[in-house]
């Protein structure tokens, strides 16, 4: 048995076989010359390539529902488009640079030139252009695209890391945990594998040599261990601690139709964050009030931008499935750690891509793709109760260009004879420095705030929420987070508009009783993560939530008001327990 002390990023134990995903970071495609001699040579690569890759997908036709068997169909097709091929080919004998370079640059001339027709039809092949020629190219790289259908159900995933756009595919795996050496408990990999209530776990170097696929692996999301071919004492402990788990399970999944209220009756609303439409029957089954955060950039991260119709049918679900509850679609927040594929636009140059042209700086900056997406918000909105948020604001400048921007929309589907509803409520994520400073202007702007306390989190104490190394640092329960999440509830409560916090500080049950104590009564987190509050909350009192509040006020030092506060919650819990 060998026993690994890695970081937790989603909690949770798992038992299985290991499958280990060999992954390798993606280059930027060069532009190399090469010699007319050489041409054949690199052809032939070429044309491996796109056998190898004809082949990937035609092996996922029959692994798949028919709406995405057909789209492999299709892929399969244009992998052998003639016209395309004598075209890269002949670009190829032209030029004389590697293949790469050249599938690259045509496939994205044709994809934009697609893209530019304004059909929605013709859009949409332009995605599947990209993602195809996308897939020839990490073949011609050696790097196999990713099988997740090949992993088997119930597996441990085990990794050097995960590209974002991976991770959302394998989401929608039955993974039974996830070990890996890179990544961070605020990424949105954790976010998602918390979303799934996936077991999660980081920092467990040279992993490949110390996990073989086969191996059988427990991994303790809660505490980080992971322990390759166990020992009989280690499985007989931890088949113990399964069955336990599956017994609170079923004590959680009665409380999906009870009301999130405190012992002595105070109420609040528990919403569900989501990355698609599927998501949202998640959060339906957990019983949560409505969607408090759609990620909508999470469409977009596998396939690059994604035409009007195909977001109007996910955003539609969405409200449907949700039926008269509400849902917060939050516009592209894409930038940052969250790549999308944008033509014209090369987040791979930015010096400091936190503190660069993202979210609704990027949407501002290229109003032809926030007007798409605001067009397929609004054609949505008629099918349920629709709010949108804005993320990573800064400037009051940005929610009014914004609101002129929705106007432009409004104004273009009323020509169109498109139904839409008029009073969609346009709010604003409170999730930078500047904007909790500026909450009091801001509330005059928006229709609701909700509080993005990872973002605030690492842009008010500067600790990048994604890096390992100073995850130590990065504390919600900071007094400076403290007073900026104070400051922007008094402002929202002055204006009288709705707040909520639906970053991962909500999640948590000391966090959350902390924001209580700031007046905050709405929480937006992981499907998963609504169960556990409303326990939570049953054993909570008012007095408990003022004596938070004391103790939050004086403390000064985050780490040991985090202990205090979780030895007095499990001291009053245990007494008071029903
Ligand atoms: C946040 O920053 O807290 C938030 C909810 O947004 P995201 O995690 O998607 O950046
Ligand atoms: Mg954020």
């Amino acid at each position: 048995m060998n026993t690994f002390q890695g970081i937790s990023a989603s909690g949770g134990i798992a038992k299985g076989k290991a499958f280990v995903l060999s992954v390798q970071e993606r280059k930027k495609t060069e532009k190399i010359p090469i010699t007319a001699d050489k041409i054949p040579e690199d052809w032939e690569r070429f044309e491996n390539s796109r056998k190898k890759t004809s082949e990937y997908f035609k092996s996922l036709i029959d692994q798949t529902n028919s709406r995405q068997a057909a789209i492999f169909q299709t892929y399969v097709l244009m992998l052998s488009d003639p016209d395309f091929i004598a075209q890269i080919k002949a670009e190829h004998a032209k030029q004389l640079v590697h293949i790469e370079w050249i599938v690259e640059n045509k496939a994205k001339e044709y994809a934009d030139m697609l893209r530019s027709s304004g059909d929605s039809y013709l859009i949409e092949r332009a995605e599947d252009i990209s993602d195809v020629y996308g897939k020839v190219i990490e073949n011609l790289a050696g790097k196999m695209p990713l099988r997740a259908n090949e992993v088997p159900p119930n597996a441990i995933l085990s990794a050097e890391f995960l590209n974002p756009s991976d991770a959302v595919l394998l989401s929608k795996q039955d993974l039974a945990a996830i070990v890996l050496h890179k990544g961070a408990p605020n990424s949105h990999l954790a976010i998602l594998a918390r979303t799934y209530g996936i077991p999660l776990v980081f920092g467990i170097e040279d992993i490949e040599k110390r996990i073989h696929t086969g191996d059988e692996v427990i991994v303790d999301g809660t505490s980080g261990l992971v322990f390759v071919k166990p020992d009989a004492a280690v499985l007989k402990e931890y088949d113990e601690k399964i069955a336990e788990e599956a017994q609170e399970r079923t004590r959680l999944a009665a409380l999906s139709d009870k009301a999130a209220r405190t012992k002595d009756g105070i109420s609040v609303n528990l919403y569900a964050n989501i990355g698609s439409a599927e998501e949202a029957r998640l959060a339906l089954e957990e019983g949560a009030d409505g969607i408090g955060l759609f990620r909508t950039e999470f469409l977009f991260m596998q396939s690059g931008l994604i035409s009007e119709e195909r977001q109007f049918e996910e955003y539609r679900s969405v409200l449907e499935i949700m039926k008269d509850k509400p849902v917060v679609i939050r516009t592209l927040d894409a930038g940052g750690d969250k790549i999308v594929d944008i033509p014209g636009f090369s987040f791979e140059e930015e010096k400091n891509p936190l503190l660069g042209c993202r979210a609704i700086r990027l949407c501002l900056k290229m109003p032809d793709i926030f007007k798409t997406q605001l067009r397929a918000l609004f054609r949505a909105s008629v099918y349920g109760s629709l709010k949108i948020m804005l993320p990573l604001i800064t400037d009051i400048e940005q929610v009014r260009e914004a609101k002129a921007l929705i106007e432009e929309v409004k104004a273009e589907l009323k020509a169109e004879h498109i139904p839409f509803k008029e009073d969609v409520p346009v709010g604003i994520m409170i999730e930078t420095p500047a904007a909790a400073i500026m909450a009091d202007e801001l509330a005059k702007e928006a229709a609701f705030f909700s509080i993005g306390s990872n973002d605030l989190t690492q842009y008010g104490l500067c600790v990048d929420r994604e890096n390992a190394q100073t995850a130590g640092l990065f504390n919600e329960l900071h007094p400076a987070i403290r007073r900026l999440i104070v400051q922007t509830a008094k402002a929202a409560q002055k204006e009288g508009i709705p707040l909520s916090v639906c970053g991962e500080m909500a999640a948590d049950t000391i966090r959350m009783t902390v924001l209580m104590s700031a007046g905050v009564d709405s929480f937006s987190v992981a499907p998963k993560k609504i169960a556990p509050l409303k326990e939570h909350l049953l054993r909570l009192t008012a007095e408990q939530i003022e004596a938070f509040k004391e103790w939050t006020e004086s403390a000064m030092d985050a780490h040991s008001l985090e202990e205090k506060l979780n030895a007095f919650l499990s001291g009053t819990h245990l007494n008071g327990a029903q």
